[in-house]
């Protein structure tokens, strides 16, 4: 009875005929009065677990969100499906708050937007006490753990709120998987023996592909003319000089990009993250530090110019792409000064030795995603402790397969090199000498006179720098100096000496001539280039600007191209657009149906 009013709601509203994952039950959980955690990839629709219930119950449901910027915009949103809601935060002037307050209190509005801080203040807990308060949910609950990786002292605090609201159930909702910040959670905010619901980890609409870093700027120039035009995405560096480079270098290809990293001043960040959530095609070449607060659900693409620290990392930036459930890429180059950028960081730094042990081992675990000749979604999946039977199909691995071949040789060259030596150089003298080059360095050492000197000059660095990465990765060689990244021997580097185990390798493609030739599953669908779509491209445009609002709240990209397959003639049939619900209908039902007429 419940469950299909709960449809009822579903459809009506919000404009979907299904729920997913675990939404119905999470949504029966809290609806009984219970806590809950719930567990769910970016994209897999968390909103809907608390705006649904809000609707459904007498009270008034609070929203714990770190971000202040993006309540507006979540409000916003929601009144677009004729529901509506506030926020109360600091950014807002006396008369703003006075309004918000007083609607609440005449019992206007089902969802209430706070920000943790604003939420403990001694006045609005006040305030909300005396209120029927029907759910409190938590977003972005892992900010509460300190295992997260984005601990935020604020959210602690909300380990009160059972006390201030015995009652009332709390929903915490996260992205994030590992075990240990999932205990913590629990925990940090008192939750009562909480129902925990974990979602697959699965983003099947995103193609994984990981390449060698040729010249990097061409590489992502190419990929992006060749699949993004016109698109959104986000480019990540590792510093903010690169993301400067990157920029510029963007521009003169003619892409529109800006910039985002934390050394720009408050106004230019500001002004980025205004661009990139109104406009229908830019791209952000950012750090890391443009992270929270991505709400946009059509990123078609994301692109990793450096190797992130971790798997949890990457899963977690590339999971900003394609939260609209369509065709979208994570592509990623990388190359052998990466790993020793990465881990000198990680060296150097204060932290203990069991901090640098984790953050060691998270770095090969992300190193061997690279290397693997594996389907790079059952790599990830198993990662994250999902079982996953079948080659995916749709990452670079499963559709341009890598040949492998026997590198034995390559490799004893290398570590012969590395121990003549003397086991005290870093990869570009090892690489020198085998080349046979005649740089001083060699030269004031003799190195010229050794029996491996020139061994190598057959190949190109570049190939003599993917062996010798590949043999790192495998601990057939050890970095034993951080600062200058000299190269060692270890135990198992006997086993390739001797002959006593053959050495393959994934070969590599290499990037400045041969490039990879995309088989059959290319994602041409990621753009609706015919006209119709463009069509209703704009005028959702003109639409949003006028409200001054994103696009994708009108209607996201999915829904556009649910009406070019549909070709709804009426107002019943527009009705089973995916996203639309009876508020959106009426709004704007004419003037779509208009465009798909004149179209047909
Ligand atoms: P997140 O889990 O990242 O917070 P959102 O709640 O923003 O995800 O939802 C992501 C997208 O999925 C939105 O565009 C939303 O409309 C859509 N969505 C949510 N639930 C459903 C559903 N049951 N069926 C279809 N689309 C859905
Ligand atoms: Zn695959």
């Amino acid at each position: 009875m419940r469950d299909s009013k709960l449809h009822g709601i579903l459809k009506q509203t919000f404009g979907h005929s299904d729920f997913r994952f675990d939404q119905l039950d999470i949504i029966n959980t809290v609806l009984d009065g219970k806590d809950a955690l719930a567990i769910m990839p970016t994209g897999g629709g968390k909103s809907i677990c608390y705006q649904l219930p809000a609707l459904f119950s007498n009270g008034i449901t609070l929203v714990v969100s770190p971000l202040i910027s993006l309540m507006n915009d979540q409000v916003v949103s929601l009144s677009e499906y004729g529901v509506s809601a506030c926020f109360l935060n600091s950014m807002q002037d006396i008369h703003q708050r006075q309004h918000a307050e007083d609607s609440i209190l005449n019992g206007d509005v089902k969802l209430v937007y706070v920000s943790p801080e604003g939420l403990l203040s001694g006045y609005l807990l006040n305030f909300f006490r005396e209120l029927d308060i029907a759910l409190i949910a938590i977003d972005e609950a892992h900010c509460v753990s300190q295992w997260g990786h984005e601990f935020r002292k604020d959210y602690t605090r909300l380990g009160g709120l059972k006390d201030v609201f015995p009652d009332t159930p709390l929903l915490a909702l996260t992205a994030t998987a590992d075990t240990k910040t999932r205990a913590d959670i629990v925990s940090q905010l008192s939750l009562d023996s909480p129902n925990i619901f974990v979602s697959s980890f699965d983003r099947p609409n995103i193609k994984y592909s990981i390449y060698e870093r040729g010249n990097e700027i061409i590489q992502l120039h190419d990929f992006i003319e060749k699949h993004h035009k016109n698109d959104t995405g986000i480019v990540y560096c590792l510093s903010r000089k690169k993301v400067e480079k990157v920029t510029s270098d963007l521009e003169k290809f003619g892409h529109k990009t800006v910039s985002y990293h934390a050394g720009l001043p408050k106004d230019v960040r500001q002004q980025a993250q205004d661009a990139f959530n109104r406009d229908d095609n830019i791209i952000v070449v950012a750090t890391i530090a443009f992270g929270m607060g991505i709400d946009r659900p059509d990123v078609r693409f994301v692109a990793h110019m450096d190797l992130p620290k971790s798997i949890e990392s990457y899963y977690q930036e590339t999971g900003r792409a394609g939260r609209d459930g369509r065709p979208s890429n994570a592509w990623m180059i990388y190359g052998l000064q990466d790993v020793i950028k990465l881990t000198r960081m990680l060296e150097t730094t204060d932290a203990s030795e069991a901090y640098k042990k984790v953050a060691r081992h998270k770095l090969n675990a992300m190193l061997s995603l690279c290397e693997t000749t594996l389907c790079r979604r059952q790599y990830l999946l198993s990662y994250f402790e999902e079982e996953s039977a079948e080659e995916c199909a749709n990452c670079d691995t499963c559709m341009e397969p890598g040949e492998t071949w026997d590198a034995s040789v390559d490799a004893q060259k290398i570590l012969s090199t590395i121990f003549r030596t003397g086991q005290i150089f870093g990869a570009g003298h090892i690489v020198n000498v085998l080349r046979g080059s005649k740089n001083a360095k060699i030269l004031e050492r003799g190195h010229e006179k050794l029996s491996v000197y020139g061994l190598g000059k057959d190949k190109s660095t570049n190939h003599w720098n993917i062996v010798l990465r590949q043999l790192l990765n495998m601990q057939y060689i050890t970095i034993t100096n951080w600062d200058y990244g000299n190269l060692a021997l270890t135990e198992k580097s006997r086993e390739i000496l001797k002959n006593e185990k053959v050495f393959t390798m994934r070969k590599f493609l290499e990037p400045a001539t041969g490039r990879a030739k995309i088989k059959a599953r290319v994602i041409t669908s990621t753009h609706g280039r015919d006209a119709l779509f463009e069509e209703l491209r704009d005028l959702r445009f003109s639409i949003a600007s006028e409200k001054n609002v994103p696009s994708f709240v009108i209607f996201s990209d999915k829904s556009l191209h649910d009406m070019c397959h549909l070709m709804p003639k009426n107002r019943e049939q527009f009705l089973l657009v995916n996203g639309v619900g009876e508020s959106k209908c009426e709004n704007y039902s004419e003037d779509f149906l208009k465009v798909i007429e004149d179209y047909v």
